[in-house]
């Protein structure tokens, strides 16, 4: 039997923003002549739909919905460790005697303990991370104790190698309030304790968009650059047919979004859209409506259905042409489009990535985890965008929503944020295409697999 050199095993949380990033480094993997399998759980196989990559299940326990029925955060991520490591064992065992043996586990990052289902089995392991290299290095500083929490006021503004100086309402708020988010904490710690066990540690993103932090940390830390994953048609064209990401947790509302797009002048629309687990006030929906009404400005918002009801009746009603409201989009295509000139953003990574790549200016409203950190990036380092501020409850009021939309679309800056906005798309661009900075990366790794070294 001729045996295919190189099997990667891709193993994805089942979130939407984890999911997408893994499945598409699985892709890129596949182009490159490796056989990549993207392993996740029971129920999210059928929302799944890869070329050139193959989808197998494991089980994390909870095989007829995941997470929302584990009585806890904590129940839910032991349960994952237990039954995952011993399906995720049976998964790869069950190639060994294939044309394709499994040499390789690629794993998401919030699932630490693939690591040992590698090293047990004999096989390379490697890590992705889902956030930033700059939020990464925050974690390593507290693993290497370079920073110990709680962030004490007098180390405000915190200093440290390769990143601007930051307050707390900057940093990731599993570091600014580490008390709310213990569970989370945790398995970030525990993944930052093993990253030097790993062959690899993968990271989606780019060196030029990081160059200070690479420039300090290269030589001491293991990360290297292989973003952004992005689908290829977006980016650098080198896969065929790779247009979308190819996983869809809700149906895409697509047609009628592009259709309705056709109608609006060049970036005029503001799309508004904050990811896969957004569950915003009523009060600030109400905010962000009557704020995007005020603006005169053409608005494509994504609510979900879970979140619809939150809107003003009033405002549905007021709204004809100038905006449209749907479920879910195809967000890379709506992001492409000629007409939108903004993306209102919730700064998840993906979405921070997307809005880079594709060079449209970005308008944040950060809630929790790396997302004010990634907030604080796109104002003041890459500088294609503005935060939105909130007030003393913590709600982003209309008026301030109206003075950041003006700023971003016609204020004296806009002119600066487009250019920039281009500028890293260019950037993002020529990182994936053949000899940039990520691609030569991934064709380190690929060369190693298809060399068929094994461990
Ligand atoms: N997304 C989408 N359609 C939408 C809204 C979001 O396809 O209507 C995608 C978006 O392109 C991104 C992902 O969902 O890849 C969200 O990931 P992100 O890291 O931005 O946020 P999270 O959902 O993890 O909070």
């Amino acid at each position: 039997m001729e045996k295919q050199r190189g099997h990667v095993i891709v193993l994805t949380y089942p979130a939407q923003g984890h999911i997408n990033p893994l499945l598409q480094f699985a892709k890129r993997l596949a182009s490159k002549g490796l056989k990549a399998t993207l392993a996740t759980t029971h129920y999210t196989v059928n929302s799944i739909r890869a070329g050139g990559v193959g989808v197998e299940p494991i089980s994390d326990g909870y095989d007829d919905g995941g997470f929302k029925h584990a009585p806890s955060v904590e129940a839910y991520l032991e349960s994952f460790k237990m039954v995952g490591s011993r399906t995720l064992n049976e998964l790869i065992l069950k190639f060994k005697h294939s044309a394709s043996p499994v040499n390789c586990l690629v794993y998401d990052s919030l699932l630490p303990w693939a690591l040992d289902v590698a090293k047990q089995l004999g096989i390379y392991g490697a890590v992705f991370l889902t956030n930033s290299a700059s939020v990464c290095s925050m974690y390593w500083q507290i693993e290497h104790g370079l920073l110990t929490l709680p962030v004490r006021p007098e180390m405000v503004p915190l200093s440290l190698p390769g990143l601007p100086p930051l307050g707390v309402s900057d940093m990731p708020s599993f570091i600014a309030q580490p008390a709310t988010h213990s569970a989370y904490l945790a398995v970030i710690m525990e993944k930052f304790s093993i990253l030097e066990q790993n062959d690899w540690v993968f990271v989606n993103t780019f060196e030029d968009l990081e160059s200070e932090l690479a420039k300090v940390m290269s030589g001491l830390w293991p990360l290297v650059m292989v973003g952004p994953m992005v689908p290829s048609a977006f980016l650098d064209q080198q896969i065929e047919g790779d247009t979308d990401y190819g996983a869809n947790f809700w149906e895409p509302v697509g047609d009628r979004c592009l259709r309705w797009l056709e109608t609006k002048p060049p970036k005029s629309v503001i799309y508004v859209a904050f990811g896969s687990m957004a569950e915003i006030a009523a009060k600030q929906v109400e905010e962000i409506a009557w704020g995007l009404k005020g603006s005169n400005k053409h608005f494509l918002w994504v609510m979900k259905e879970s979140e619809n009801e939150k809107l003003p009746v009033e405002f549905l009603n007021s709204i004809d042409e100038t905006g449209l409201v749907v479920t879910w989009c195809n967000q890379l295509e709506v992001l492409a489009h000629q007409a939108v000139g903004c993306f209102m953003t919730h700064c998840g990574w993906n979405s921070t990535l997307e809005g880079l790549s594709l060079g449209v200016p970005m308008l944040a409203m950060s809630r929790w985890s790396d997302q004010p950190m990634n907030a604080k990036f796109l104002e003041d380092v890459w500088r294609v965008g503005v935060r939105a501020k909130k007030d003393e409850e913590g709600i982003l009021r209309r008026e301030e929503l109206e003075m950041c939309i003006k700023e971003i679309m016609v204020g004296e800056k806009s002119d600066e944020i487009r250019k920039n906005a281009s500028m890293w798309r260019e950037s993002a661009k020529s990182a994936v295409s053949r000899g940039g900075s990520s691609d030569k990366n991934i064709d380190k790794f690929v060369e190693v697999l298809l060399v068929g070294r094994s461990k």
